[in-house]
């Protein structure tokens, strides 16, 4: 049976998925298990090794770098490793329709009444899957539902909500222009913040509906997403200021010409909902957003 990994260990592996990513490396296949093998290795390899299911592989391990000229390479792995771990990497029902209308629906069906971690059984009264533009430009994410968007299955609709609202309306755009989503799509008791574990199980439907939508630029509201979704540890300090290239982890747009997009990192609304003095850092994080996608504020703003 297979072992739950250590979430440091997975976070390693993700780390380590989104580098072959970065090197155009898509599919992945596991080897089977041999009788009494104290190890399983992991073997990554280009799009036709998979079809024509031949193993081939150069036997690399964690710490070899190079790539054969094939790009393979095998990781060996201490433990057994769970099957959804490389659920995201492989080809999604989605990515053969064009229409993200459709493939976002197919998303939203493939979630289902979602158990697949531990938040489906801690209060939550529906899943809050997502809202906006399916075409966006601009999407905003942020960590998981409060109580009004448990109530309401929409995110930031709250007070939080009013005031990324007001933010998006200084941008000089309307909500409905941009598309809107959280890390967990559950609401986590008391609002405390998700865990690791759940921003893990959770964040592979948003990486797909980022496929989908194909923004060309993502805004990270709070450390939780900043660090979900650029899968690194950091200050809020360190992370905001400037462009990262972002590619949805471990998904592929069906669209060959969008080859991802850049992420920024501002404050969450309900943080300076708190502490209202970092609004212009907030609206200096803004107006670099703006500047990428060439947009004029209507009116003047601090
Ligand atoms: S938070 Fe996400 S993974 Fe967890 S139960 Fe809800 S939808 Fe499923």
């Amino acid at each position: 049976m297979p072992r739950t990994l250590d979430p440091e260990l997975r976070r390693a592996l993700a780390a380590r998925i989104r580098y072959y990513n970065e090197m155009g490396i898509f599919d992945f296949y596991r080897r089977p298990r041999s009788a009494g093998a104290e190890e399983v290795s992991i073997s990554v390899d280009e799009a036709e090794a998979v079809v024509s299911t031949s193993t081939v592989s150069t036997n690399q391990t964690e710490s070899g770098e190079e790539m054969s000229p094939r790009k393979a390479a095998t990781v060996a792995m201490p433990v057994a490793i769970e099957e959804d771990i490389f659920e995201v990497i492989a080809l999604k029902p989605e990515q053969s329709v064009s229409d993200p209308v459709k493939a976002l629906k197919m998303i939203r069906e493939d979630l289902g009444d979602c158990t697949r971690c531990v938040l489906h059984k801690q209060g939550r009264k529906q899943i809050v899957f997502g809202v906006g533009n399916p075409k966006a430009e601009l999407m905003f994410v942020g960590e998981g539902p409060g109580a009004d968007e448990d109530a309401q299955g929409e995110p930031f609709v709250g007070r939080a909500g009013q005031l990324l609202n007001n933010m998006i309306k200084a941008m000089g755009i309307e909500r409905e222009q941009v598309y809107i989503a959280n890390i967990v799509k559950c609401r986590p008791p008391g609002n405390r913040t998700p865990e690791r574990e759940e921003c893990a199980t959770c964040s592979p439907f948003l990486m797909r509906q980022i496929a989908v939508i194909k923004p060309k630029v993502v805004v990270a509201l709070g450390a939780v997403a900043a660090k979900t979704l650029l899968a690194m540890s950091a200050s809020m300090m360190q992370l905001r200021g400037r462009f990262y290239d972002f590619r949805p982890a471990g998904i592929r747009s069906n669209d060959p010409n969008w080859d991802g997009c850049k992420l920024a990192v501002t404050y969450h609304p309900a943080f300076l909902l708190r502490d209202p003095r970092q609004k212009g850092e907030a609206w200096k994080d803004l107006q670099m957003v703006m500047k990428e996608l060439g947009m004029k504020a209507p009116r003047s703003n601090t």
